[in-house]
């Protein structure tokens, strides 16, 4: 992540290597409300942590989670993809859904609807919170 970011240009001041340097530990999804009150010991203020959530999803390196039981981001690789969400311990789980996006964009097609974004989540159980629940 860090290395992504320098590639991308990106100055790195202060406050803003710290955002950065938890936000790159998380190995799960996490909701911004508690990054800002991880990061308030540090002396980082809730417009800061916000500025840079909002500058790394648009370099494409955080992802927003829609489902499960918080709303938030997820730390993410590159390429095309998408997450399954556990409910229970927030991991997130890069998955390929080619197969789905093109049969809904030949769905599109034939009904001369041409789609150029979307939106493509699910939640649940992971097999570590399943083994766990027995
Ligand atoms: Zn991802
Ligand atoms: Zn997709
Ligand atoms: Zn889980």
């Amino acid at each position: 992540m860090l290395a992504r970011l320098a590639s991308a240009g990106l100055r790195m001041t202060g406050q803003r290597e710290v955002v950065v340097h938890t936000i790159a530990g998380k190995s799960s999804s996490f909701a911004p409300e508690g990054l800002v009150d991880e990061l308030r010991p540090s002396g980082v203020g809730r417009a800061t942590v916000y500025r840079a959530l909002e500058c790394l999803e648009r370099l494409g390196l955080l992802t927003r989670i829609h489902v499960g039981a918080r709303q938030g981001y997820t730390v993410c690789e590159e390429g095309h993809h998408h997450h399954l969400v556990c409910r229970t311990c927030h991991a997130v789980i890069p998955i390929e859904a080619g197969g789905v996006e093109r049969e809904i964009k030949n769905l599109a097609a034939r009904l001369q609807f041409r789609v150029d974004t979307h939106i493509l989540e699910f939640a649940g159980e992971c097999a570590d919170c399943l083994a766990r629940a027995g």
